[in-house]
């Protein structure tokens, strides 16, 4: 039974906090079921059985599902508004000593009273108002306010101007899977039962330009999300004939300097600003230790967009790795004039999409693209997305026919796009 109360609401949370739910983990998919079992407690999805939605992610290694319910507001309405959430979180390492009790609210809240911690949060735990623990605010508490708000008005029908959707998701602390596979069924959804989508309504917490903003902010909008990366090929020689090779590291880290918390990749709308990109991930790639300069290396970032589409910033990711490369080859050569005496190999700076690199691949292998589905479907299942891609990455540069230094620009998933609500169009005004 979901009460729409404060206390029922509060019952609630505490419900969905204790099981912990962990992304990719077989918790996660246990989360799924125990959000189900409430749901089918209403008293009006007893009576409708069909409004539940129960569907499995496609190949998933973990059988997570997206859950919820379709309430039908009567008598029929197109018009529908979606409430949505995520209900993975994050690990428990950060509670210390302490993890064991991440997920029992109140034992927690208990626990960590009287302990060394910020004013703020003290004077927080001090109202008596505030429950902390592993995924309360991310976002179990945003989740249980969907459903007791379903639960209510599922009471009744007759009173509703939409119909309301409820759609929890899996795995949005790691590639989204869970929202990805949403896009489609709801898209499917909307033909089959002849729906409008006339809003969402996320309930994530978000502080994202309103750091210590004492009130309720909503956000009309989302920031969109590429992670560009670098594959970096370099020479590979022994340390020995340091001048023969050129260090894919070094190649990496010229990419890194001009990359890192760069202006040029801020983009601003209205009031709102993306923070710059920062590097995820930045390392040499090969199987073992080796006393030979590595000739591959990677650094991918996070990009936050506002306005600028994919192949628009490709353009400056190319020139700003064109400008590394060129850096990396002074530096050698600044190394070499002090140091060396003799003949050693000239590189050119070389750079290239991912797409030109597949149709150049494409002229001498054939076909590249089946071979990279088949090489695809070799992969590690349940591997990173990240890796993965990576993975498949290095298997085609094996194929390259040329061994010249060269600097790889693509993006890796997960890709979100950036959506503002401009209120240009009818539907976009409130
Ligand atoms: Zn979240």
């Amino acid at each position: 039974m979901i009460t729409a109360s404060r206390e029922g609401i509060l019952q609630l949370i505490i419900d969905l906090v204790k099981i912990p739910g962990i992304t990719r983990t077989p918790e996660e998919a246990k989360m799924g079921l125990a959000i189900l079992e409430k749901l089918k407690s209403i008293p009006w999805v007893k009576d409708h059985p069909k409004s539940i939605i129960d569907l499995k992610l496609p190949d998933d290694p973990w059988e997570r599902r997206l859950v919820g319910c379709l309430l039908r507001a009567e008598p029929p309405k197109a018009e529908t508004i979606i409430l949505t959430g995520h209900y993975d979180v994050v690990g428990v390492d950060d509670f210390g000593p302490l993890r064991h009790l991440a997920f029992s609210p109140m034992e927690y809240t208990r626990a960590i009273t009287g302990t060394n911690l910020e004013e703020e949060v003290l004077r927080d735990l001090a109202s008596g108002e505030y429950l902390f623990g592993r995924g309360i605010m991310d976002m179990k508490a945003g989740l249980a306010v969907e459903m007791a708000l379903l639960a209510e008005a599922s009471a009744n029908p007759l009173n509703l101007g939409a119909n309301i959707l409820f759609l929890a998701v899996p795995d949005e602390e790691d590639s989204s899977e869970g929202m990805r596979a949403a896009a489609r069924f709801l898209g499917e959804l909307r033909e089959k039962e002849g729906l409008e989508y006339r809003g969402a309504i996320l309930t994530e917490p978000s502080s994202a330009g309103t750091s210590g903003a004492e009130k309720e902010a909503i956000f009309t909008g989302t920031m969109g999300k590429l992670m560009p990366f670098f594959y970096c090929l370099g020479s590979g020689s022994h340390v020995g004939q340091y001048y023969q090779g050129l260090n894919a590291t070094l190649l990496a880290s010229c990419v890194n300097n001009l990359m890192e918390g760069s202006a040029r990749f801020v983009e601003s709308a209205g009031r709102d600003k993306t923070p710059p990109p920062a590097c995820l991930s930045l390392r040499d790639i090969r199987k073992c230790y080796s006393v030979t300069l590595p000739d591959r290396a990677v650094a991918f970032y996070n990009l936050m967009t506002l306005r600028r589409a994919p192949a628009e910033i490709m353009k400056d990711l190319k020139d700003l790795a064109e400008q590394a490369f060129r850096n990396a080859l002074k530096q050698v050569e600044r190394s070499a004039g002090e140091w060396l005496a003799g003949k050693r190999p000239e590189f050119e700076p070389r750079v290239m999409s991912f797409e030109d690199f597949l149709s150049e691949l494409d002229g001498t292998v054939g076909d590249v693209k089946s071979l990279v589905r088949r090489k695809a479907a070799e992969l590690e299942k349940g591997l990173d997305d990240r890796d993965k891609s990576l993975a498949l990455l290095g298997e085609l540069c094996d194929l390259r026919p040329s061994s010249e230094p060269l600097i790889i620009v693509g993006f890796l998933p997960p890709w979100y796009p950036h959506r503002a609500n401009t209120g240009e169009s009818p539907s976009d005004r409130p």
